[in-house]
């Protein structure tokens, strides 16, 4: 159990395709010891979401946590902490939103990505069942952001429109005050 150094945007093992997680290797202690880490160093960091890569593990893990609405990720439901395990995403309706992202790995900025709002992930459980839910709004956002990282993608790969990209501060003072948007003030560090 410990919190681990995050890996930043530069670090080649963000931008590698994790392999999947053996199945047979799920409740070992090496696991246990990699899902307690992941969320030590997630909350610690104050981030909604890790994906194993962010800790320089390149294996196709996520943990996700996000807290309920009213919190400083503005109105969604809350997701109780699960992990995330050799997951897919399939899109269930193309309909897009945007939502401003930030990611532990990409630290100060923020950037307004669109995505489906409307996904499936098929996945293990850290008990080694398979499951399957459907994400829609901000939890679709969520998901996709996380699991783009387990394909080397980060949400600046995403951006449709690179004005789009901010600094927290810059953020906070210029764009968060426009009254055109429906965006939380602190957006998720994922
Ligand atoms: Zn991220």
């Amino acid at each position: 159990m410990a919190v681990r150094d995050i890996v930043r945007m530069g670090h080649p093992v963000l931008r590698k395709n994790a392999i999947a997680y053996p199945r047979e290797k799920i409740g070992a202690p090496a696991f246990a010891t990699l899902i307690a880490d992941m969320k030590d160093t997630m909350a610690n960091a104050g981030g909604i979401g890790l994906a194993a890569p962010q800790i320089n593990e390149s294996v196709q893990i996520a943990v996700i946590e996000v807290p309920a609405s009213g919190s400083r990720y503005g109105d969604h439901e809350a997701l109780p902490f699960a992990v995330y395990i050799n997951p897919v995403v399939t899109v269930l309706d193309a309909e897009t939103a945007g939502y401003w992202e930030g990611c532990l790995s990409v630290p100060g900025l923020m950037g307004y990505v669109e995505r489906p709002q409307h996904v499936r992930i098929d996945y293990i459980d850290e008990y080694n069942q398979a499951k399957s839910l459907v994400a829609q709004g901000f939890t679709a956002t969520v998901f996709q952001h996380e699991l783009d990282h387990l394909i080397g993608r980060l949400y600046v790969d995403r951006l449709a429109d690179t004005t789009q990209l901010a600094y927290v501060e810059e953020y906070a003072a210029f764009i968060a005050q426009d009254g055109s948007t429906e965006r939380a003030s602190d957006p998720p560090d994922e």
